[in-house]
């Protein structure tokens, strides 16, 4: 059975059942660092690659392939990597691109690390970055340039959910020679395939949606042709951020839901963000699935559901958002997102304090941001939860940021 022809439910229970060859119905766990050779001619046509098989786990391994392989298929793509975290799969991507004297254009919204990654470790290489606006497309065409490499979006936007169109950004791209890469974490493969709009590379934190659970730290890169493939597998055997076969295992089992999973974020998600945005106490919020996000008939044209991530900037500012994250209680405080569970981060006094404020402000990080990942729980209890820490906050209204909506 060709598992890419079949729907994407189907996709998610079956994609890369062929790499299993037991007779388990599962895929087992290889916990294995090395594979046994049948003579010392089978491990040389194994070096040599004119035999299929597995070498050593770092250059593959079955359990690490199926997840990859099933991957690779929702996103539309080839072949996919498997990685030890969304962090390795973005390095991946960097080292697999980049040569001294390259120029990146780079979301100016995007996962801190990423750009912390660019701006040190990068930038010392040779590689000069630059940090647009890349919602708004003739910025992202006014800073190409004839040594662009790599054009680098996250779409949407950690964390404040702004929108980039991947068409247009994939076509001005190609036009001055460079690659897109998008980082597609936020939407999943089951709301947006970004390959099939233009992009040359996707990547994601598996870490999130795609395994679901909060239990592992994982990511990957998709790619859609061979010689891509080649490249980066020699880039991710060299540097070594592979994802082991345990975890690839959990991811391969969350995958099975995916599907179910994202809808219900998705149900809740509209549910919440309408709850939210009827509240006295919020300024705006910034949600795909609702017609006020800014970039909504983009969202419409790219992606297939809003998923289950929002931003939403409380009236009272910094105080009112330290109130609502110590007043809530079946919310998680914690600054991951994309598992089962709600949780719930204030970007100020947390993944963004340590910036200074006019750097949080460039970011669009604003004093009474909050990013919500919303779960699968009864929607209803979720709202109740955050009624009763909104009722607490109601004493800080007044610090009103200027506008209806910071993008
Ligand atoms: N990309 C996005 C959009 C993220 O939100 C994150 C983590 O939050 C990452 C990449 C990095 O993933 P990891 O934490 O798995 O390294």
């Amino acid at each position: 059975m060709n598992y890419k022809e079949l729907t994407p439910q189907s996709m998610c229970i079956h994609a890369g059942a062929s790499v299993n060859e037991s007779r388990a119905v599962v895929q087992p766990i290889y916990q294995t660092s090395a594979f046994r050779f049948d003579s010392t001619g089978h491990g040389a046509a194994l070096f040599a690659g004119r035999q299929e098989g597995y070498i050593y786990t770092r250059m593959g391994n079955p359990t690490i392939r199926g997840m990859e392989d099933a991957v690779a298929a929702l996103e539309k793509g080839k072949f996919a990597l498997g990685c030890a975290s969304g962090m390795a799969a973005v390095n991946t991507v960097f080292a697999a691109e980049l040569s001294a004297g390259d120029h990146v254009v780079c979301s100016q919204v995007v996962y801190g690390p990423t750009l912390t990654l660019l701006n040190t470790v990068y930038k010392r290489f040779g590689i000069t970055i630059d940090f647009v606006n890349t919602s708004d497309t003739d910025q992202v065409i006014g800073a190409l340039k004839p040594k662009t490499r790599l054009v680098y979006i996250e779409t949407p936007g950690n964390p404040t959910i702004e929108l980039s169109d991947i068409k247009k950004i994939a076509a001005a791209a190609h036009e001055k020679g460079a690659v897109l890469a998008v980082d597609n974490t936020f939407l999943s493969p089951w709301f947006q395939n970004p390959l099939t709009l233009g992009a040359d590379i996707v990547l994601h934190s598996l870490t999130k949606f795609i395994n679901g659970h909060a239990d592992v730290i994982g990511g990957i890169v998709v790619v859609k042709d061979d010689d891509t493939y080649s490249r980066y597998r020699s880039v991710l055997n060299q540097t070594g951020g592979v994802i082991d076969p345990f975890n690839a295992f959990l991811v391969y089992r969350g995958i099975k839901t995916l599907g179910i999973r994202m809808e219900k974020h998705a149900e809740n998600g509209m549910a919440i963000a309408r709850f939210l945005e009827a509240h006295p106490q919020i300024a705006w919020v910034r949600y795909p699935g609702l017609k006020s996000h800014p970039q909504y008939d983009l969202g419409q044209t790219q992606h297939s559901g809003p998923g289950g991530v929002m931003a939403f900037e409380l009236k009272g500012g910094f105080e009112a958002g330290e109130t609502l994250l110590n007043s809530v209680k079946l919310c998680t405080l914690a600054v991951s997102l994309g598992g089962v569970e709600t949780l719930i981060q204030h970007p100020a006094s947390m993944t963004h304090a340590s910036l200074e404020k006019e750097q949080r402000l460039a970011a669009r990080v604003t004093d009474g941001l909050i990013r919500l990942s919303v779960g699968i729980e009864f929607h209803g209890d979720l709202i109740a939860d955050l009624t009763q820490a909104l009722d607490r906050v109601s004493g800080y209204i007044g610090a009103v940021p200027k506008g209806k909506n910071i993008l």
